[in-house]
């Protein structure tokens, strides 16, 4: 039982954050000074806040709390690098020995970091945290949600049914993480291409309360093809697929007009050449189009521009701050 405490790092990714950033941060220190008080986690532990290049008061908000409460760090990206590699940026630039992950809005019960601690004594090294219900959630999110997740299934794409990126991952697991050097981030499918043991915990999520979603709709869907495009070659084998099939209808088609022919029918008509045309050309642009969502991406990763840039920290001293 004389076992050296963990050191915890809670990551909270903020853009925008100043309505619900108080409560929050009150939340979570009431939160990580009883872990620490029952022994759970290390008095090293942290919480980590990150500000992900906000337009408002957020980084007032949190330079005034780690100047008042050393449990708090604050990371500043140099502008706003997108909730993904705002994440990766908290877990790369910090030392600790376990790093949880959880949006700044709470809406992911942060009380189940005590249980996700509890599956890390059991020895998993990646606890997911996954949603009962979309009880919280409009209609018209719940259905494209589960729509999508089936079809990252269908493509072959490993995750998790209403997982996002509330997780506990181990030094170790975020250090082979490191080894996957990919610029189009989703995180959800990417940690489970880990290995390791992992655990999972249940619980409700609540909505928002106090300011807006920072996901809006062209963002989400972003987000969404990333998951497709990044982790599936199944939409450019549907496009030789489907060339495949057209040329197999092609020939039939060129049978058709023979029998035609030497039956001495009429003239084949306008309108069937029309369709065709129309067909062949959608069918082609199509293509090209997802052979290109391709290729963009194998230009975004050969250029490696870095995922997140910091521009300031707060309360790391040098020990806990990691250089590559
Ligand atoms: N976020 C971020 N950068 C962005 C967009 C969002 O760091 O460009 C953060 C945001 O502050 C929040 C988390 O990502 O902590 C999830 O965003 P939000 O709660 O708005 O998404 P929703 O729950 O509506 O899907
Ligand atoms: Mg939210």
């Amino acid at each position: 039982m004389a076992e050296k405490l963990q050191k915890l790092l809670i990551i909270l990714p903020c853009y925008n954050e100043e309505e619900i950033l108080p409560s929050t941060i009150k939340t979570m220190k009431k939160l990580l000074t009883s872990l620490v008080k029952e022994k759970k986690v290390s008095p090293e532990s942290k919480i980590c806040l990150v500000n992900d290049g906000s337009k408002d008061k957020t980084w007032e908000i949190i330079s005034q709390t780690c100047a008042q409460d050393k449990m708090f760090a604050g990371i500043k990206l140099s502008r706003n690098f997108g909730h993904q590699s705002t994440i990766i940026a908290g877990m790369y630039s910090v030392d600790a020995d376990l790093y949880v992950t959880i949006d700044a809005d709470l809406q992911d019960n942060p009380e189940c970091i005590a249980e996700m601690l509890k599956c890390v004594e059991e020895g998993a090294e990646v606890v997911y945290g996954i949603r009962k219900s979309r009880k919280t959630d409009s209609i018209f999110k719940r259905t494209s949600a589960q729509l999508y997740y089936r079809l990252l299934n269908l493509f072959g794409v490993d995750v998790l049914y209403n997982h996002a990126d509330y997780r506990l991952m181990s030094r170790r697991a975020v250090e082979t993480l490191k080894q996957f050097p990919e610029r189009n981030l989703f995180l959800r499918a990417t940690v489970p291409l880990l290995g390791f043991k992992t655990a999972q915990v249940y619980y409700d999520r609540t909505a928002r309360t106090a300011g807006e979603t920072k996901y809006p709709l062209n963002k989400m869907l972003a987000l969404a093809w990333n998951g497709v495009s990044s982790f599936s070659i199944v939409p450019l084998r549907i496009v030789t697929f489907l060339g495949l099939f057209i040329c197999f209808l092609s020939v039939l088609f060129l049978i058709y007009l023979f029998y035609r022919y030497s039956a001495k029918g009429t003239v084949v008509g306008w309108a069937s050449l029309v369709t065709i045309i129309t067909i062949f050309s959608g069918v082609q642009l199509l293509s090209l189009g997802i052979i290109g969502e391709y290729i963009a991406k194998i230009f975004v990763e050969a250029k490696k521009r870095p995922l997140f840039i910091v521009e300031e920290t707060l309360n790391l001293d040098d020990k806990e701050k990691i250089k590559d």
